[in-house]
């Protein structure tokens, strides 16, 4: 599993690269993925860079939280609350992770599926 160094997710963090953030705070930023699955795809990312929750520790655990609560503002902002929606993360290589950079995905705008494929 890839881990450490940057990442672009760094990259947008530093705004070196443009990014449609849709939520920022003191530790988080929110952002929508250039590539949606759904009509509202937003990633919630740490601006510390964790490669993925597997690489968190227990100095991360209130950040991993902030980022839970992060997505459900985000979800909030983004009008999902009354049909619901999915965050996911996604870990190495089976679980379809392509940056290396700790993200929850907020999914909405359509019926999920289970299980996913
Ligand atoms: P993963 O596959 O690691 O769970 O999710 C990575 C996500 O990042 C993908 O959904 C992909 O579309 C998104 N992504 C990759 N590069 C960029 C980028 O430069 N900007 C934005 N906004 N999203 C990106």
């Amino acid at each position: 599993m890839a881990h450490g160094g940057d990442t672009i997710f760094g990259r947008i963090i530093r705004k070196e690269i443009p990014a449609q953030i849709v939520y920022e705070t003191e530790d988080v930023l929110a952002f929508r993925d250039i590539s949606p699955v759904a009509p509202v795809h937003v990633l919630i990312i740490p601006k510390k860079p964790v490669a993925s929750v597997a690489h968190a520790t227990e100095e991360d655990a209130q950040l991993l939280g902030k980022l839970m609560l992060a997505a459900a503002e985000v979800a909030r902002r983004e009008g999902l609350l009354e049909n619901g929606y999915r965050v996911v993360t996604n870990i190495g290589s089976d679980g379809g992770q392509t940056v290396f950079h700790l993200h929850l995905h907020v999914i909405g705008g359509r019926q999920m599926e289970w299980p996913p494929g």
